[in-house]
């Protein structure tokens, strides 16, 4: 039997790359929340996360580098219905494109971006990114990254998000879960997700070591001051929900407004646009 949400392309990542991890927890979340293929849409970033397109069988959009978030804010806005699901990477989403993430956060947008954080531009062959240790040796660094990562927790803390997770690719069954409360909160959720990069940086076994799921001790998620204090940690590796809140969304806002606004109701158009257009010919 086929499986859900499976387009039947075979996967081209490298064994053991951590988005296959990611793949069967989004397929899995849209399989148990029961959703149909046409009410969700993916876009994705530049990068090797890239081709969860390709393999994630629902409508599909394959953006420019770092700006998968823009486009599914026009998808959203667009037609609200629709779940839309973003697939970026730490480089796509925390460098190029990260004043996309960061307003989107803001504003609020009722989307749900899956950040591949594999802490290396991996598509590219490894070289240092926005989230890469420092003193680690990559292709662009052969001595040491001399720079300090930053923290993408904090930051989308401190830029408004409502609903911001942690996941790691190696634990499907727990990605899973915070794909599909994601999913289910309303507004803005985005879930870091670390993963190994098998071929260029493989952090597999420090995370494992690391990691433990805020489930498991009394983290309340409601709690803005316990949410930053869990976004700081460094020693230990938390997983799960650090934060969610409720509020009303852009999308919520802006379309319930009346069309045109009062204000432009009267307003002649003195020139049609395309004879304005056409001065600039
Ligand atoms: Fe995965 Fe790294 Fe291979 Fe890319 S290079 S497919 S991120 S393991």
């Amino acid at each position: 039997m086929a499986r859900a949400f499976d387009t039947g392309v075979r996967p081209q990542w490298c064994p053991g790359c951590g988005n296959y991890g990611v793949l069967a927890a989004v397929r899995a979340a849209l399989a148990d929340l029961g959703f149909r293929r046409e009410n969700v849409v993916a876009v994705a970033g530049i990068g090797c996360h890239g081709r969860m397109t390709e393999y994630l069988d629902v409508n599909a959009f394959h953006a420019i580098h770092g700006r998968a978030v823009p486009v599914a804010e026009g998808v959203k806005l667009a037609n609200p219905k629709l779940t839309v699901l973003v697939h970026t990477g730490d480089g796509d989403a925390y460098a190029i494109g990260l004043s996309h993430l960061l307003h989107a956060a803001r504003r609020n947008v009722g989307i749900k971006v899956l950040v591949h954080n594999n802490m290396v531009y991996a598509l590219t062959t490894g070289q240092a990114g926005p989230t890469t240790p420092r003193g680690l040796k990559t292709r662009s660094t052969p001595y040491g990254s001399v720079e300090e990562p930053f923290n993408p927790l904090l930051l989308l803390l401190a830029s408004g998000a409502t609903f911001v997770a942690r996941g790691f690719s190696d634990d499907v069954q727990h990605l899973k879960e915070l794909v599909k409360r994601a999913i289910l909160h309303k507004g803005f959720a985005v879930i870091d997700v670390i993963q190994p990069c098998v071929t260029f940086y493989d952090a597999r076994q420090w995370f494992k070591e690391r990691a433990y799921k805020l489930e498991d001790e009394s983290h309340d998620p409601s709690d803005f001051r316990a949410a930053l204090e869990k976004s700081l940690e460094t020693e230990r590796v938390p997983l799960g929900v650090i934060y969610e809140v409720e509020k009303p969304t852009f999308e919520e806002l802006v379309l319930s407004r009346e069309h045109p606004p009062p204000a432009l109701r009267n307003l002649k158009v003195k020139q049609p646009l395309g004879k304005l257009l056409s001065r600039f010919e």
